[in-house]
């Protein structure tokens, strides 16, 4: 097929597409098999309650080890997985494996939230809702220990359909958030669109504080983060924070009353057996993960 440049002039054909093209067929086609074999695994990352800086979950991340290419990012995989389609059953691998291992620690006496990235087109599908219902009820879990993430961008694609959706998941206790808030197109109208409860910040704006961007200075930071969570809590909805790296970012966000943080200065996503690291002891002592203990609250 004939590929055109700015001008609608015709490209010429070079191998080096043709390469690029064939590398990305064959990932796909890996990717697939990942999914219908046992080639993805999960690593879940601690999420804790601010001022307590208790744990209170996991977010359940996906992970790809590619047999040729070994271990390969989801910022590279997921994006393949969307235009393809192969998201869908990639998703409910993952929905299916986070809620039986929240089980597992649910039966052993360690009741907490397993969050869970779900893509609009899986969610856009007419079943979703029941499938989720599927695998809580598959493993015994509650609704009310489940957290969906949903991406703000994605979800305003058809809003009338996420309403019902996230109606119908509310009324099995499920809890909805809006993952990588503010990056989005329409954040604000947003607000008063869905019937979520949970933001999550996006990264980028923790990031702001500890001056690593030039596009804002530390006091303009501040004033975003200020009034995003003023309008969250006013709308009585619950604010975590990605991405939080330096205890100064800590203490600047439980100073705003942000509820919950998530970052690699309180825990990395890992696989589940050392996630158990940071679970509470069966009746014994409150949770406190290495990063915890460390903190003048802990
Ligand atoms: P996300 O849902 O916003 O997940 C947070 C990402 O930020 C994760 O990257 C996590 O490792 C990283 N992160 C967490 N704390 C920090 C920190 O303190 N600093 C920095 N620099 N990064 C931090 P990861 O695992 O590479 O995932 C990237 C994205 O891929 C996720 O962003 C999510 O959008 C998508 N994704 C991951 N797993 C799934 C899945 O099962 N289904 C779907 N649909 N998407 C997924
Ligand atoms: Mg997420
Ligand atoms: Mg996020
Ligand atoms: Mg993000």
């Amino acid at each position: 097929q004939v590929k055109r440049g700015p001008g609608n002039r015709v490209l010429r054909y070079t191998p080096a597409l043709s390469t690029a093209e064939a590398e990305r067929r064959r990932l796909e086609r890996e990717l697939r098999e990942a999914v219908e074999g046992s080639g993805l695994s999960l690593h879940y990352q601690p999420q804790f309650q601010l001022p307590s800086r208790q744990l209170t979950g996991y977010e359940a991340l996906v992970r790809w080890n590619n047999p040729r290419l070994g271990p390969v990012s989801p910022a590279s995989f997921i994006p393949i997985a969307e235009e393809t389609g192969v998201i869908v059953e990639l998703g409910y691998w993952v929905l299916r494996e986070a809620c039986r291992q929240a089980a597992a620690w649910k039966f052993a006496g360690r009741c907490l939230s397993m969050a869970v990235n779900v893509s609009v087109r899986q969610f856009e599908q007419p079943d979703f809702v029941e499938r989720v219902v599927q695998a809580l009820h598959g493993v015994g879990l509650p609704g009310s220990q489940l957290v969906l993430e949903l991406t703000e961008s994605l979800v305003l694609h058809d809003k009338d359909l996420a309403n019902r959706h996230i109606m119908a998941l509310r009324a099995h206790g499920i809890r909805i958030a809006i993952d990588d808030f503010g990056t989005g197109y329409s954040s604000l109208s947003l607000l008063r669109q869905l019937p979520f409860e949970q933001l999550k910040i996006d990264r980028s704006f923790i990031q702001d504080f500890a001056g690593e961007t030039q596009a804002i200075s530390f006091q303009e930071a501040r004033v975003v983060m200020e009034g995003v969570t003023a309008i969250a809590r006013g709308l009585g909805l619950h604010v975590t924070a990605e991405g939080v790296e330096t205890e100064e970012q800590l203490q600047l966000l439980s100073d705003l009353g942000c509820d919950k943080v998530q970052g690699f200065l309180l825990g990395r996503p890992v696989p589940a057996a050392e996630a158990e690291v940071w679970l509470p002891e069966i009746g014994g002592p409150e949770a406190q993960g290495p990063g915890a203990s460390a903190g003048p609250d802990a």
